[in-house]
């Protein structure tokens, strides 16, 4: 079974193959960082027209690259959400067009299922269930997931997302868009302790979490005008870190999950990474990531995670293309794979 992925939700254009039996025969990547760093932001109505001008390119790039004709495929997936609705269409549009010409099915699959089933890109022990820190741009959870399409939702945060809380200080500490990456090579010359900024929420029981305040309690430091960027972005990481850790040893502790699998942009992040292996490690239970260049968003993910449905008999309708977008989607709404 081969499977074309294709991924628009934000602002990566993301396409993938993977063969059921050879694995991923060719990816693609074009980020539209460049585009959106000048207004500090995605803007989405540029992220939709340059997802148009990107995706048969590339499409053809991975066809050609494995050496494969668009009919030998045997489904086209897509992100059906949640995201940027106009990205979104985007990718679903020309995905369920592809798939109509070619005679073979469509399928929508999740965002968030994709960046937690990403570790399955590797060749690893992993199985199902195991407990999910997906730390992303746009989310921060705890998940228990039990089997493909069965996940709950144990905690998250209750405002800014990991993500967007890195890239939020970065902008305070002038390190331009998306700044998350940016803020980890400054941290790695700060020092440890010229500086220390509250770990929110931990003292109160529970898997929620919240890093608005982190944000502020930066802006503060950086007011006083005495710490080093360096050193408040140290201080910064560490903070984060702590946090997910704590919260996440708390998530393992209360589900007994036997694994543990770090998902999402954040996951790239090597001292986060350290602190959880760590922790992982005490608790004697594995830890899974994905390979840093499957954490951020990606057309492999995608496409793992449909061809993960499709293999496990997940029915798809053919015929006229229907396309099915959701800006909002609680993965909690995902069930295990329908068969017909
Ligand atoms: P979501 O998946 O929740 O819809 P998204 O798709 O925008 O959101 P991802 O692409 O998974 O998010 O991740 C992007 C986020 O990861 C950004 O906030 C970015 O700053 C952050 N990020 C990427 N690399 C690193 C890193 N090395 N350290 C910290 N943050 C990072
Ligand atoms: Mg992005
Ligand atoms: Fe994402």
């Amino acid at each position: 079974m081969i499977v074309l992925g294709i991924e628009t939700s934000c602002d990566e254009t993301g396409v993938a193959l993977i063969d059921a039996d050879r694995g991923l025969l060719a990816h693609r990547l074009y980020s539209q960082t460049d585009l959106h760093a000048v207004y500090g932001g995605v803007v989405p109505e540029l992220a939709s027209r340059d997802h148009i001008q990107r995706l048969l390119p590339l499409v053809s790039a991975v066809l050609d690259e494995a050496g494969v004709d668009g009919h030998d495929l045997d489904a086209v997936v897509y992100t059906g959400g949640p995201g940027l609705l106009g990205a979104l269409l985007t990718g679903a549009s020309v995905a369920r067009s592809l798939a109509w010409g070619w005679g073979i099915p469509a399928l929508a699959v999740h965002h968030l299922e994709g960046h937690l089933l990403a570790p399955f890109l590797e060749d690893t022990g992993l199985d199902f269930p195991f407990l999910v820190l997906q730390v992303s741009g746009g989310h921060t959870q705890l998940i228990h997931a039990r089997a493909l399409g069965d996940y709950d939702l144990i905690g998250e945060s209750i405002d800014d997302a990991a993500g967007e809380a890195f890239d939020k200080t970065a902008k305070l500490l002038g390190l331009g868009y998306p700044g998350g990456p940016a803020l980890a090579r400054l941290a790695e010359q700060g020092r440890s302790d010229a500086l220390r900024l509250p770990r929110p929420m931990l003292d109160r029981p529970g898997l929620d979490m919240s890093f608005s305040g982190l944000k502020t309690a930066v802006l503060t430091a950086l007011k006083k005008q005495v710490y080093r960027p360096e050193d408040v972005a140290r201080a910064f990481e560490e903070a984060v870190t702590d946090t997910l850790v704590e919260k996440t040893r708390r998530g393992l502790e209360q589900t007994e999950a036997p694994a543990l699998v770090v998902a999402g942009g954040v996951a790239a992040n090597t001292t986060l990474r350290a602190g959880l292996k760590a922790m992982a490690q005490r608790q004697g239970v594995p830890v899974y990531f994905p390979r840093p260049e499957f954490c951020t968003d990606n057309g492999a993910m995608i496409a793992l995670a449909g061809l993960r449905r499709l293999q496990a008999g997940q029915v798809t309708e053919t015929g006229a293309p229907v396309v099915a977008a959701r800006a909002r989607w609680p993965l909690a709404e995902l069930a295990p794979p329908a068969v017909a």
